[in-house]
């Protein structure tokens, strides 16, 4: 079936958060689509082909935990105000029910819905996604975050799903790590203010250190003016989640702000 796998490495699959920023970023080759595309290259280089990805995104943001369990996953176009070639652009990854299924055992007795037609992949995975894995040909199940859950809730649903990684699933995550868009600084493409770059700097510090602490986030100083609303802060939980879980170390990547109020700031996770 589509899902066999050839990757025989004896090694987990790693996990990564990606700092998404504008959806544009799916269309244009900057700093972040190469810093994306040359995480894919290496994830196959060291790790082999994935044989599916779990995406936690920011943009499928409801009061339930859901997973898309459809075996052909839709093109979402979940923003306005952009140029049409983002709203006809499609991701054609084919979905995945089997993972859909195993994720909804995995977090068991937390309850996972099946979404067979209600959603599908939101540009917070194929903004990423189209760069780390072009060929839109590794099956993609997207995991909703449940609004309703604390910081805490998210680090352990992320730590029951990590066992995902050694049967060939790539955990990831697409979010921003300070994400505040009434604070857009547009003559600041590559930089952002001091509170976002302490705010990222915290957010490092426990990623890369004490994983298991990065709920803690939500007691500093600038967390109000990083956090306005948890959306795109909290797939990082998930990502913190399996660090703590697994002890394997975390690596940051394209580190840094944009536009003021954006972090890009990534992570893997990879034994
Ligand atoms: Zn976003």
């Amino acid at each position: 079936m589509a899902e066999s796998t050839d990757n025989h490495d004896p090694q987990p699959m790693p996990s990564v958060f990606f700092g998404h920023g504008s959806p544009m970023n799916a269309l244009e080759h900057n700093v972040h689509s190469e810093a994306w595309q040359a995480m894919g290259e290496r994830i196959v280089r060291e790790h082999g082909r994935p044989r599916a990805i779990l995406m936690v995104s920011a943009h499928w943001y409801i009061n339930a935990a859901a997973v898309t369990a459809m075996e052909r996953p839709r093109t979402i176009h979940d923003f306005y105000g952009f140029p049409d070639e983002l709203f006809a652009f499609s991701y054609p990854a084919p979905g995945s029910p089997d993972l859909a299924a195993e994720v909804a055992e995995l977090a068991s007795p937390i309850w996972i819905g099946q979404d067979h037609d209600s959603w599908g992949l939101d540009h917070g995975t194929w903004s990423v996604l189209t760069h780390v894995f072009p060929k839109a040909d590794i099956p993609v199940v997207q995991l909703s975050i449940d609004a309703t859950k604390s910081y805490a809730d998210h680090v352990a649903l992320g730590a029951a799903l990590a066992p995902l990684r050694d049967r060939g699933v790539l955990i990831a995550a697409s979010g921003n790590v300070v994400h505040n868009l009434g604070r857009l600084e547009w003559g600041n493409p590559n930089g952002g203010a001091d509170w976002a770059h302490r705010f990222d700097d915290a957010a490092r510090t426990l990623m890369t250190t004490s994983p298991e602490r990065v709920v803690e986030l939500a007691n500093h100083p600038d967390h109000a003016l990083a956090v306005p609303t948890p959306d795109h802060f909290q797939p990082l939980l998930y990502i913190a989640g399996i660090a703590a879980a697994t002890g394997a170390p975390v690596t940051p990547f394209n580190v840094g702000c944009a536009l003021g109020s954006l972090s890009m700031t990534s992570y893997s996770v990879a034994a």
